[in-house]
């Protein structure tokens, strides 16, 4: 049955927000462009239930793209934020609720000594590169094709053509100066990474250990090994980009579940329970290169906001091993449930405590390559099949879908027969 949705209050409010706002949005992919349809604005939300200006209900699998693995308005960071609230919004002066959340965060990244938080994940591995190339006294950052790390001038390149190439510009505004010392290789090519330390005086390797801004695509047996085995050789910093995947795969995230330490994490989305707030950390030597004790500059007017590391905390601290097993247990039933949904169609479902994507391909996609090569048409109009059924998914088949603790096995049913049934019209 298809649901068609009223949203003339959306439309509505989309033409006037497109005189004011740049393509109706403050961030370009909520615009639903990939899918070929205009957005629909959002009233409130409760778990996972989003409810948009016509009144129309959603099962939510965006979840913000990250930071509500409790589900929207939860008691609890709510709470937290309005005491906090009541005591102030900002000082621009230190307190106490933010020296309890590095204490918590140590407590649970491995690689993490000391952090400097920020109020997004673009501040934070801009920082994080900026302190990798102090501490060696070298230029070149290497990353990996596919992956995202936020609009930093420097991490929006593109790779040419070949194994290692030097990043060109993928914006409009980004200098070819900014991204001369950005070397991009493919995702999952050991040889390409080789290559790239053979050829160049490399800072640091930025990688999301589980990227997730190509689809999920998660890393091949050992090839995280080999980054930290690289890195090490040829005195290069490691550096995680755990901005999706911290706090989410496992207490720890990635570096924890593949036991492969970085020496620098950037890490957002949950850090902040869905309020704005960053980090980015390391070893207490590194670290203390940063301004006021050492000569890296770094700084933030709303940086460790009382509001966000309140929300932030309260988050954390809900964050058990029952949590874990649970966010697993829901990720599994949907990955699942979505690939026997698929049957014999030409689908892909990757899947990782928390996230979950659907790639539209006869093979299993490894590389930001493979994730191109997805039929991107078939995914818009499944995705719009779910829209009209009452499940929001990310409208772009390069997304995860962020699964949270709110989403309880009834979400899951109704989604996958949602899914079952915009399957049959999606090619
Ligand atoms: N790194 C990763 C892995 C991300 O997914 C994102 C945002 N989706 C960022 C960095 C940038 O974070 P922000 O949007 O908070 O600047």
């Amino acid at each position: 049955m298809t649901v068609s949705l009223t949203d003339a209050k959306s439309a509505e409010l989309f033409a006037r927000a497109s005189r004011v706002l740049p393509g109706g949005v403050n961030s370009p992919v909520r615009a639903m462009r990939s899918i070929g349809r205009d957005p629909l604005f959002v009233e409130r939300a409760e778990g996972v239930d989003l409810i948009d200006v016509d009144g129309n209900r959603f099962v939510d699998w965006v979840c913000s793209w990250g930071p509500l693995i409790h589900g929207h308005a939860h008691p609890q960071i709510l709470t937290a934020i309005h005491e906090a609230a009541a005591a102030g919004t900002t000082f621009g002066a230190p307190t106490a609720l933010e020296v309890e959340l590095a204490e918590e965060v140590v407590r649970r990244v491995p690689s993490v000594e000391m952090l400097r938080m920020t109020s997004s994940g673009t501040e934070a591995s801009m920082s994080a590169i900026r302190l990798a190339r102090a501490a060696t006294g070298r230029e070149v950052v290497v990353k990996f094709a596919g992956a995202y790390h936020g609009h930093v001038d420097g991490l929006l390149a593109d790779a040419g053509s070949g194994l290692a190439t030097q990043g060109i510009p993928a914006s409009a505004g980004v200098l070819e100066s900014a991204t001369r010392a950005t070397v991009v290789v493919p995702w999952n090519d050991v040889a390409a990474v080789e290559e790239a330390f053979a050829r160049h005086d490399v800072a640091a390797l930025i990688a999301e250990p589980y990227p997730a801004n190509m689809g999920l695509v998660l890393p091949e047996p050992g090839f995280l090994a080999r980054l930290r085995e690289l890195t090490e050789a040829h005195g290069a910093l490691l550096i995680f980009d755990e901005v999706i995947s911290g706090f989410r795969v496992a207490p720890g995230g990635a570096q924890e579940l593949s036991d492969v330490t970085p020496d620098l994490t950037v890490m957002g989305k949950v850090i902040g329970g869905g309020l704005p707030a960053a980090a980015f950390g390391g070893s207490q030597a590194l670290m203390e290169r940063l301004a006021p004790v050492g000569d890296v500059y770094q700084a933030g007017t709303l940086s460790g906001n009382p509001l966000a590391v309140a929300a932030g905390l309260a988050s954390l601290r809900m964050l058990d091993e029952t949590a874990y097993l649970r966010l697993s247990e829901t990720t599994e039933a949907l990955a699942t449930g979505l690939r026997e949904a698929a049957g014999d169609r030409p689908v892909q479902v990757a899947s990782v405590g928390g996230l979950v994507t659907v790639f539209f391909s006869e093979q299993p996609v490894r590389d930001y390559a493979d994730a191109r090569r997805c039929d991107h048409e078939a995914y818009a109009r499944w995705c719009r099949g779910l829209l009209a059924r009452g499940v929001y998914a990310p409208p772009s088949g390069y997304e995860a879908w962020f699964v949270s603790l709110a989403h309880a096995p009834e979400h899951v049913a109704r989604t996958l027969e949602a899914a079952a049934a915009a399957f049959e019209v999606a090619w």
